[in-house]
């Protein structure tokens, strides 16, 4: 399979991933860059051993397009994309495997200020086929990117209290022991921190969250210590699972289910956009605001805030016109709310549900369609945890 997938490039390192391919990878992304007009980009690692090695490879492959790199250093993948809205750069590479084990490592990267997926990540594959390079020579600065990010926690969240909030953390010896455990004192919490210590090699379990195996020792300690609620972070800390103050897991819909009657608390009627594998029981409790999108749609997935607000209505409309939900043998069509309003705008997908229009139930695409039978086979809960 190619290490060029389909919402980053990961492979096992000198087997798929060498270092001679780490520093292409980085002169095709750079050169990219380049004729987008970014004269410096930010560049991030986790804390794999090959991190540095893949550093260099990497930094090596973009200088020599002439770009200048900020360095960031070692942090969460969610702080790359901090410094994307928070420094003066044109986009920004993360080097992770994210929630892979230890002979893994791979690149996350980001133009402007969106993910890079799709035929994008691809044709860098072309790019590297053709030689299509672009030539300068770049200088590198650094730039502490976690201090930044914990002083803005720190205002932005300033009239949060959670003093009487109990929180076991398991950082997986991944990333999340850099920002998770200061984060959630910075609200007031008590916080029982697991595996802090960064450690490439993993060596308490898989910094993998979606696996009940890896949440067991936050169960445990939550049940020891009478904690309100445990977290996991994966290996970038990019992703969580979480269980209740009984050790119960919290699956990502339940989570959504809580975040939305939040946001509707304050936002009346306000749009909240789930991922496709979420359960009826996200469905019956939000319904009334909700509409179903493919899972991982671009339109939300590439954007670090998690809206699609900070995507062009250019990308928006490709994005939405690749995914939207495609009756067989009929021309693709867009979405209703496509903010370019094209001409294959369409308006009958995306009745707004209540309980007499269970528009989600017709068969209208294969998507649609696995959904009903995911909801049919009465899944309570089917989407393993929140984030990427
Ligand atoms: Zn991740």
């Amino acid at each position: 399979m190619s290490i060029f997938r389909e919402y980053d490039i990961r492979g096992i390192v000198e087997k798929d991933l060498t270092v001679e391919l780490a520093e292409k990878i980085g002169r095709a992304y750079g050169s990219r860059a380049v004729r987008a007009g970014a004269k410096a980009i930010a560049v991030g690692r986790d804390g794999r051993t090959s991190a540095p090695v893949m550093r260099e490879a990497l930094l090596k492959g973009l200088l020599g397009c002439g770009l200048d790199v900020v360095d960031i250093g070692i942090c969460p993948t969610p702080l790359l994309y901090f410094a994307l809205f928070t420094l003066p750069v044109g986009g920004g590479v993360m080097i992770t495997a994210s929630h892979n084990p230890p002979e893994y490592n791979g690149f996350k990267l980001c133009l402007g200020k969106d993910s890079l997926h799709g035929a994008a990540i691809q044709s860098l594959q072309a790019d590297i086929e053709r030689g299509r390079f672009e030539s300068g020579q770049g200088r590198v600065s650094a730039h502490a990117i976690i201090p930044d990010y914990l002083a803005y926690i720190k205002k932005a969240f300033a009239h949060v209290r959670a003093d009487r909030l109990h929180v076991v953390v398991d950082c997986g010896n991944g990333m999340g022991g850099l920002v998770g455990p200061d984060s959630l004192r910075t609200l007031g919490c008590r916080v029982t921190g697991l595996y802090e210590e960064v450690d490439g090699r993993f060596p308490n379990h898989q910094p993998d969250p979606t696996v009940v195996a890896n949440l067991q020792d936050v169960i445990r300690k939550v049940g020891e210590t009478g904690a309100d609620v445990g977290i996991a972070y994966d290996g970038d800390a990019d992703r969580i699972g979480a269980v209740d103050e009984k050790g119960q897991i919290l699956w990502g819909d339940k989570l959504m289910v809580l975040f939305s009657r939040d946001i509707l608390k304050e936002k009346p009627g306000a749009t909240i956009i789930s991922e496709v594998k979420a359960s009826q029981v996200f469905y019956d409790d939000v319904g009334k605001s909700t509409r179903r999108w493919p899972a991982s749609c671009p339109a939300i997935s590439s954007s670090p805030t998690g809206t699609s607000g900070t995507m062009t209505p250019s990308t928006r409309h490709a994005a939405w016109s690749r995914f939207s939900p495609r009756p067989a043998g009929r021309s693709p069509r867009c979405s209703p709310i496509c903010p370019t309003r094209c001409p294959r705008r369409r308006s009958a997908w995306t009745v707004p549900m209540t309980s007499s229009s269970r528009w989600w139930r017709r068969p209208r695409s294969s998507w649609l369609a696995s959904t009903r039978s995911l909801t049919s086979m009465g899944c309570e809960s089917s989407s393993p945890t929140a984030g990427g």
